[in-house]
């Protein structure tokens, strides 16, 4: 059996189309700041990658600034922000850890924030106040009711803020209807190289630059660009608006019909609620999550455990611990992220490969298995 990848969430596998894009320029020399000719055909490269970002967000190409990733663009929002910042008790670490004064809205056992904590913090906060939510959460899948959020923020004059790392591809939005005021994302998540990224700035909000010295990205984010990272952003993100996760999410729901069938002790989170089309995060019980990754791993799967930290270690993931879920769910927890290549073949070797390993920590399969 080949490899199997189940980890889209965690990063994608280059697109065609971007590496197409950044094959081309790679021969390429010229500083995009440079006003000779060199120079001017790199701006030029970089500039129609601006414009496809723009596309895609219903915004001017003005809106945006290149990163290195959704991190820093989630810093920079975050850190130059002049006011207080509510957020949710959810978000990634780059936004959780931007600033140690945020106030933390709490989630729903599903993991949807708490709107009414939500109004309530809005009603007491000083004004200006940033609320930041991600649109979708990266290791259950949930998506926020970002519609009802901005509407409050509106209520309340603060301005909103989401990162919008895993739904940027996936999910048709009307993002000019939306009207958030700044907007995260990441090329790596959606067929583009790691190391990229962008915040989209609705233009009457102001933005504090986090890294000063040249004069790039209109004086918002200084340094020579990450040219070929830009260039295959653009490219992916033009690509990614014509993918269909239909035969994702029917890989998705097969996966967990199967398991929930056989094994009535499984948990899946958030599984009440609108999700990812292609993330999944249930528990094995009995059998903790980094067992179980190593036991995927041998069997040529990967996949991930609850949160798997920069250094490699697993932390209890924070998502699950703020939807009130029982800590051995949480070590028992693993999330798996399917993708646009994933097939039907390979999902059901992930349901053997599940099975064997429930059957070997619980005893047989005469045993075990629930009959119908
Ligand atoms: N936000 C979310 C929701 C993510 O999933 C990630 C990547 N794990 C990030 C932010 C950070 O993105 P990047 O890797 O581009 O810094």
């Amino acid at each position: 059996m080949s490899p199997i990848y189940l980890d889209h969430n965690a990063t994608t596998p280059l697109c065609w189309q971007a590496k197409q894009a950044m094959l081309e320029i790679l021969d390429v020399c010229g500083n995009a700041s440079s006003t000779h000719n060199d120079g001017r055909r790199v701006r030029q490269y970089v500039e129609k990658a601006r414009a496809k970002v723009a596309d895609y967000f219903a915004v001017t190409p003005a809106q945006v600034v290149f990163t290195s990733g959704a991190t820093e663009a989630n810093n920079l929002v975050l850190k130059g922000f002049n006011g207080p910042v509510i957020t949710s008790a959810i978000e990634h670490d780059s936004v959780l850890k931007a600033r140690n004064d945020l106030t933390i809205c709490p989630v729903t056992a599903e993991g949807i924030i708490d709107l009414e904590a939500l109004e309530t913090e809005l009603q007491q906060v000083t004004r200006p106040c940033l609320v930041s939510v991600m649109a979708a959460n990266n290791e259950t899948g949930v998506m926020q009711p970002l519609q009802e959020i901005v509407g409050l923020c509106r209520k309340y004059q603060a301005l909103m803020h989401s990162d919008a790392v895993q739904v940027v591809g996936k999910i048709d939005f009307d993002w000019q209807q939306l009207g958030l005021d700044y907007i995260s994302l990441s090329a790596h998540k959606i067929g583009g190289p790691q190391g990229v990224g962008a915040l989209v700035v609705n233009p009457n909000r102001a933005l504090r630059p986090q890294i000063t010295g040249g004069g790039q990205e209109r004086y918002f984010r200084a340094g020579t660009e990450n040219v070929l990272g830009i260039v295959g952003l653009g490219a992916a993100i033009e690509a990614c608006r014509h993918n269909d996760w239909i035969e994702v999410a029917s890989l998705r729901q097969d996966l967990e019909a199967s398991l929930r069938a056989n094994f009535k002790d499984i948990a899946i989170f958030g599984a009440q609620v609108p999700r990812l089309p292609n993330t999944v995060n249930l528990t094995m019980p009995g059998v903790v999550n980094t067992v179980q990754v190593m036991h995927f791993d041998l069997n040529s799967i990967s996949l991930s455990a609850g949160s798997a930290c920069s250094s490699g270690k697993v932390k209890p993931s924070h998502v699950l611990q703020a939807m009130g879920v029982d800590g051995k769910d949480i070590d028992n927890s693993i999330r798996i992220s399917l993708g646009l290549q994933t097939t039907q073949v390979e999902i059901q070797h992930f349901i053997e490969t599940w099975e064997n390993l429930y059957y070997r920590t619980h005893g047989g399969e005469q045993t075990r298995r629930i009959k119908q």
